[in-house]
């Protein structure tokens, strides 16, 4: 029986406690499962020293030596798989099957950062006799990283790797609803020999953590993944300093549904996977434009599908989508769907929150929602799905641009021509066609306009942990 871990930071290769905490609750019951210790100036002092020193010492490692150690790490939680989603359900509430994946997922990003580490080539550029131009690609030092709740161990993971993989040091601070997904992750990192100060992690009141540590000189990168309104203020921070960040943002992700297409289908994967993770999932699928030929079928379809959805506690079998992560949410869903429906959006399915105990809410379908409403221009993060008929290709790719993001877009359609126009003009950084699939460990994740910058994953994902270095070299002095 696997229990939740005590919690702590962890800095320059020790775990500490500080005296002052915050309350980790599991969604699924309200009830306080662990404290999490807040960061000090003083401990941040500390972490920042360590970082610097680990740098010095990890970006003198060969690429192979560090690819090695990751994939021991990722070695290692593979095995603890099961001790790892245990603590990812107990704080985030997602069904215990979708933690054991998630934790898979981490690994695998771990293991892919692993394989691109030993493969950071440079250059040699041609020139004239006596003389070589050599371009490096050198690791950029220490990172201030912020991730977030909704997926505990596979959020921190892709951060962890990209640094710890480049040959930087970083100081993580992980989502403090959600800590113990990063604790494993470090605690995987100590037991395979991690040479101290190379990864701390540290929790606290973000903004105190993210004020501190952005402004400092010690700090080269800043890598955030969460809201827009976050990721535009740090990265003000950021700019006053010269520091670059890295930024993986909200999206909006509008699904276009061709009168081609299998209706059927399309309309029962959409619904599973828009409740996957409770909706709280930067490219779920939100904003359906579904040809007005096949709207009917593909809306009740997709409604009876949501509405069946299997709602409860993570740890229950059969249970397909938990609770949301925290009251916030709910507050949020709320708030959408009133005003959709005083907007005169028809309410298909869903809308409320279920039962008082337990941050658990309906699978919720909106139907033919005007422009007006606040849900059309605003992320729900949350188990809510907006349908709306569409006249044409052309119309659905105008609305699918609409918005400020530019995250995951999708589109389901067997016609070569409308693929290649959702190509040619949806704005996103990932488009997917007949598939929901948005972010895997060999394609570049990121976003497009509000949804951010820098890309994570593919062969890009390493080039904002290094910087590019020409080296001019002539034989004799000229
Ligand atoms: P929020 O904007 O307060 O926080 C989002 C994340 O940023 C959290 O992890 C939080 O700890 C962190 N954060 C907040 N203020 C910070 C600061 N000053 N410095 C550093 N980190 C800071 O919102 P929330 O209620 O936690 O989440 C709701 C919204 O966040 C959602 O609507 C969604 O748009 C966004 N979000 C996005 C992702 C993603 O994967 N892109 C993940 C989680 C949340």
């Amino acid at each position: 029986m696997h229990t939740y871990p005590e919690l702590k930071l962890h800095i320059d290769g020790e775990w500490r406690t500080t005296a002052e905490s915050l309350p980790v609750v599991n969604p699924a019951t309200e009830q306080e499962i662990g404290r999490v210790p807040i960061a000090t100036t003083a401990d941040l002092d500390d972490a920042l020293a360590a970082a610097s020193a680990g740098f010095e010492r990890w970006s003198q490692t060969s690429p192979k030596e560090r690819a090695d150690l990751v994939r021991a790490a990722s070695a290692l939680m593979r095995e603890r798989q099961d001790e790892i989603a245990h603590s990812i359900t107990m704080e985030h509430g997602k069904p215990f099957r979708q933690a054991q994946l998630e934790v898979i997922r981490g690994c695998e990003f771990f293991e892919w950062d692993a394989g691109e580490a030993v493969r950071t080539y440079g250059r040699v550029i041609p020139s004239g006799p006596g003389v070589k131009y050599i371009v490096h690609h050198l690791p950029i030092g220490p990172v201030a990283a912020f991730s977030p709740w909704n997926f505990p161990m596979s959020q921190p993971a892709r951060k962890i790797a990209g640094a710890v993989a480049s040959g930087c040091s970083i100081i993580l601070k992980a989502a403090e609803e959600t800590p113990a997904g990063a604790m494993h992750i470090v605690k995987a990192f100590q037991d395979v020999g991690l040479p101290p100060g190379v990864l701390n992690l540290v929790f606290g009141i973000p903004g105190d953590i993210s004020n501190y540590l952005i402004p400092s000189d010690t700090i080269n990168l800043v890598a955030f993944t969460g809201s827009t309104a976050i990721g535009r203020h740090l990265t003000g921070m950021a700019s006053d300093h010269m520091t670059p960040v890295l930024m993986e943002l909200g999206g909006h992700a509008p699904v276009i549904v061709c009168e081609d297409t299998d209706v059927e289908s399309a309309a029962v994967t959409s619904a599973v996977r828009k409740m996957r993770n409770a909706g709280q999932v930067c490219t779920s699928p939100t904003r359906f434009f579904v040809h007005e030929d096949v709207y009917e079928h593909f809306l009740d379809t997709f409604t009876r599908r949501c509405a069946e959805t299997i709602v409860g506690d993570g740890m229950d079998d059969g249970v397909e989508m938990g609770p949301l992560a925290n009251d916030r949410r709910i507050a949020a869903m709320r708030r959408m769907v009133d005003d959709a429906v005083g907007h005169g959006a028809a309410l298909m399915t869903g809308g409320s929150r279920i039962g008082s105990s337990g941050y658990f809410f309906e699978p919720t379908v909106l139907a033919r929602v005007p422009d007006e409403a606040a849900v059309m221009q605003e992320e729900p993060f949350g188990p809510l799905a907006i349908v709306n008929s569409v006249d044409s290709l052309d119309t659905a790719i105008e609305r699918a641009n609409s918005v400020p993001y530019g995250l995951a877009a999708y589109g389901f359609t067997n016609r070569a021509d409308y693929a290649d126009r959702m190509v040619d003009r949806v704005e996103a950084g990932n488009l997917s066609i007949n598939t929901l699939e948005a972010s895997l460990p060999e394609t570049p994740f990121g976003g497009v306009k509000w949804s951010g910058y820098g890309r994570e994953g593919g062969a890009e994902g390493l080039h904002h942990y290094t910087v590019v270095k020409n080296v001019s070299h002539s034989l004799s002095i000229v």
